[in-house]
C-alpha cells in the first residue's frame, strides 16, 4: 500500500475518532523513556484505529510512536555491548499485542 492510500485511509478512520495519542507528546518526541514507552502502549491497546495507523506508518516509515511501536530514528539508536544490541531496544520494533 502506498503512503498516500494509507493516509487516506487513516485521515478517514479519525474523521470521527479522537485517539488517546492526540496531544500526547510522548508519541511524537525525538526519544521516549521506558515509562513513557509504556504509557503510548497501553493507550495504542485500547485505540479504534490502531490497523490504519499502522499501516500508515510502515507506508510512510514514520518517526515516532505509532500504534504501539516504537519508531525511533536510526540515527537515535547506538550500539552497546549488551545483548540484542541497540539503544533504544527491546522495544522498537516490538508490535502491539
Ligand atoms: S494506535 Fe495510532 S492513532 Fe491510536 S493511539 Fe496509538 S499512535 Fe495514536
Amino acid at each position: 500500500m502506498s503512503a498516500e492510500q494509507a493516509g487516506s485511509d487513516l485521515s478517514e478512520a479519525l474523521e470521527h475518532y479522537v485517539p488517546g495519542c492526540a496531544g500526547h507528546a510522548a508519541f511524537t518526541a525525538d526519544f521516549r523513556t521506558d515509562e513513557e514507552r509504556e504509557e503510548c502502549a497501553a493507550i495504542c491497546r485500547g485505540c479504534r484505529v490502531a490497523a490504519p495507523c499502522h499501516a500508515y506508518a510502515v507506508a510512510a516509515r514514520a518517526d515516532g510512536y505509532w500504534a504501539g511501536v516504537d519508531r525511533a530514528p536510526r540515527s537515535y539508536t547506538r550500539k552497546t555491548t549488551e545483548p540484542g544490541g541497540c539503544h533504544p531496544a527491546p522495544i522498537t520494533e516490538r508490535e502491539m499485542q
